[in-house]
Order: C-alpha cells, then structure tokens, then sequence
C-alpha cells in the first residue's frame, strides 16, 4: 500500500515522539502553539566555514517561541538537520540570515523548495543582508524544473509566491509578532559587511545569535542582560592545523574577522548574560576538548558556559 505524505509524516511522527526533546514539534505548527509552553533553542549545528565535517554538521539554530519555529542561518544540510530534531519544514515561517557566507545561507533556496514539497502551504520571509535577494532567487531558479513538474504533477501552488525576502543594511527592530521580537545588531566580520547578530525576546527568555564576528561592542549592546548568548568561537592554537603553509595569512584573516575563546568570555562578561554556548566552532576538530575551548572564556566570564553540541536543546 502506497502511504500519503501525510501517512508517512504520522508514522514518522509516532516513532520520534517516542523520545527526545523535540519531539513533540512533530505534532505540526497548530497544534503545537497550545502544548508548548516553555521556549526551546536547539543548536541544528555547531561547526564554523564552509568545509564539510564528518563531526559536526555547520552551525544554524532554531528557537522555537509560542509553537512557533523562527531559524537563524541556512547552511549545507539544514533540511535534514531540522528533520532530525522533528521539526515539520513546512511550519517555517520566519528565517534571519546572520551574513551571505555559504556556511550561513547556502541552503536557503534549498530548504524552501524541500519546504515546498513537504507541503509548505504558507509564506516564508528570510530576513538579511543584501545580497540575500538575490542568492534566493537565482537558487529558487536552479530548482525550477522540479517546480513546473510538481506543479502539473501534484497540483502545488507555485512557491515562489510563498516567498518573501527583507533585505536591511543597518541594525534594529527587525520582526514583531505575538510570540517574538527580534532586534538585530551590525557585527564586525572584517571584509563581509553588512554581517548582523539577531536577539530575540520572548515572553520567557532573551536569546541572542552572534553571527560571525570579532570582538565586537554593537553585540555587547545586544546582548546586555540576556539569559542566553549563542556565540562563535575560535580556537587560536589550533588554527595552525588548518591550512599548513598558508596558515600566517590565514590567521590574520580568521583573527579580523572571528572571535577567539577569550574575546568570547570578554562579551559574555560585558553584556553580563547568564549563560553562554560556544557554536561556530573553528576549528571543529574532535581533539580540541571542552575543557580547552572553555579556558579562554573562563579567564573573563565567570557564569555558565558550555560548548554546544549538534541537536542539544540549551
Ligand atoms: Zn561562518
Ligand atoms: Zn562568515
């Protein structure tokens, strides 16, 4: 018997709710907005650049406020890792974009047109710097043809209608709904400009998503009093590692335009957040431990500060 996407949907949904945090998003965006009370944030990824890792998938999160999903990033696989933490891709209604790096929004025309088959039957707006517009139009148009054959096939509606895209270059009150307010922040990623950090204030929590960046005080602006900071880190002794001979300019250039461990305790500690979560990790190397990345922070920020892991709830 051939099963229904709503079918398959269900069963998948039985065998996940079995466990697992998120679980439960699986019960789709309606129903979801009157069993979920408290706020989630899920790491989908904690990986830094643009290079495929077999231990750690690239850095995106998904706060979810009221039922409600909102995603920040877009990287290589951001589909799949929303289907392991049972989030229904066609509950996304809102998606921020920290800066047009590939590891950041490679995959935001990928994820609509996975989106859409999956059922996505209502608007999507990403929100971002220039030349996000564009980046999503010209990947909608490589997918075309699955379109037109979904189209006649199966009777969809046409996705590109269902997409919007708010482009800003300054920082600022960026969306407002009932259940989030979201401000964001203008970071200093060295030659990537403009490059943003997102706050988002719930009923129940402030979170911020620092995006990529160096030391940077418009995010500890943005980040004054916050319960939770998601932000990048660099492990400086490490960065040796990652590109043998080209590693003197390739230091420089990570130092301009990223954070190391310490300059990430001296955020946290400046902003006076309560808890920190060390993602974008560069490198994401297995042998770099907790303990290591933490010994930067440490010396600024004495609060709670753990290194993030794929598909933890934090
Ligand atoms: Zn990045
Ligand atoms: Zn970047």
């Amino acid at each position: 018997m051939q099963m229904t996407d709503d079918a398959v949907r269900l069963s998948v949904s039985r065998r996940y709710f079995v466990g697992g945090a998120a679980a439960s998003l699986l019960m789709g965006p309606a129903r979801l907005s009157a069993a979920a009370s408290a706020d989630r944030v899920i790491l989908l990824g904690t990986k830094g650049g643009p290079t495929p890792s077999p231990f750690r998938a690239p850095a995106s999160v998904l706060i979810v406020a009221g039922g409600q999903p909102y995603l920040v990033d877009a990287p290589n696989g951001v589909a799949g890792q929303l289907a392991k933490a049972a989030v229904p891709l066609d509950s996304l209604g809102q998606i921020f974009i920290t800066h047009d790096h590939s590891d950041h929004v490679i995959d935001a025309g990928t994820l609509l047109e996975l989106a859409w088959g999956a059922g996505l039957n209502s608007p999507v707006t990403l929100n971002g710097p220039p030349p996000l517009r564009q980046i999503v139009h010209d990947s909608l148009a490589a997918s075309r043809y699955d379109q037109k054959v979904r189209m006649r096939e199966e009777g969809r509606r046409a996705l590109a209608p269902l997409v919007h895209v708010r482009e800003f270059t300054h920082g600022g009150l960026i969306h407002e709904d009932e259940r989030v307010t979201v401000r964001a922040a203008l970071v200093d990623h060295y030659t990537v400009k403009p490059a943003f950090a997102y706050r988002f204030d719930t009923q129940n929590r402030s979170i911020v998503v620092s995006g990529d960046t160096t030391f940077s005080n418009n995010l500890v602006q943005l980040a004054r009093g916050a319960d939770l900071l998601i932000h990048e880190a660099m492990y400086l002794p490490a960065i040796g590692q990652l590109a043998g001979e080209h590693a003197p300019s390739l230091r420089e250039h990570l130092l301009r335009s990223h954070s190391t461990t310490e300059q990430v305790g001296m955020v946290a500690a400046k902003a006076g957040v309560k808890k920190l979560v060390l993602s974008h990790l560069v490198p994401a190397f297995p042998t770099i431990t907790d303990e290591m990345w933490l010994a930067g922070v440490r010396k600024y920020f004495q609060g709670e500060a753990i290194v993030g892991r794929d598909l933890e709830q934090v």
